[in-house]
């Protein structure tokens, strides 16, 4: 009955919106001002929209995490490997490299190679990994 009421009020005097004060959506204390105001402040809206962004943050941290240590990872063994640049896929997986995690493929004439931004590798025969630089985009080091 109540509820029919209030209904009815804001039917006949739409002003009645504007003098009640709305909960915070992060506090939950009244906000003044505007009705379609939903926080009180602008930390409220930020701590919100913070809050609700925090899984998807987190999981790409994570994920850039991985594939930044990843790089680090290639990027190190590039410089150190000898002439050809080859490595056993052992010393990947010594130092925690995450083979799931990749920036993308490039397909060659002997394989997928699978890149962190600019370092990758190829496999080769057995437990052989050849370590790639590929210093920029839409490189044509693949072509013929
Ligand atoms: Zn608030």
């Amino acid at each position: 009955m109540q509820e029919r009421m209030n209904r009815f009020r804001l039917v006949v005097h739409p002003f009645f919106m504007l003098s009640q004060s709305q909960p915070c959506k992060q506090c939950g204390r009244a906000v003044k001002g505007r009705t379609d105001k939903q926080f009180c402040n602008d930390g409220c809206r930020n701590q919100y929209h913070n809050q609700r962004n925090s899984c998807q943050n987190n999981y790409m941290r994570q994920v850039n995490h991985l594939l930044q240590k990843n790089r680090r990872i290639l990027a190190s063994l590039f410089l150190g490997a000898s002439r050809n640049k080859t490595i056993a896929q052992q010393q990947l997986t010594d130092q925690g490299y995450q083979f799931r995690y990749y920036t993308h493929e490039t397909k060659t004439q002997d394989g997928a190679a699978k890149f962190c931004y600019e370092y990758g590798y190829l496999p080769l025969d057995g437990d052989v990994l050849l370590i790639l630089h590929q210093p920029m985009l839409e490189s044509t080091i693949f072509a013929g």
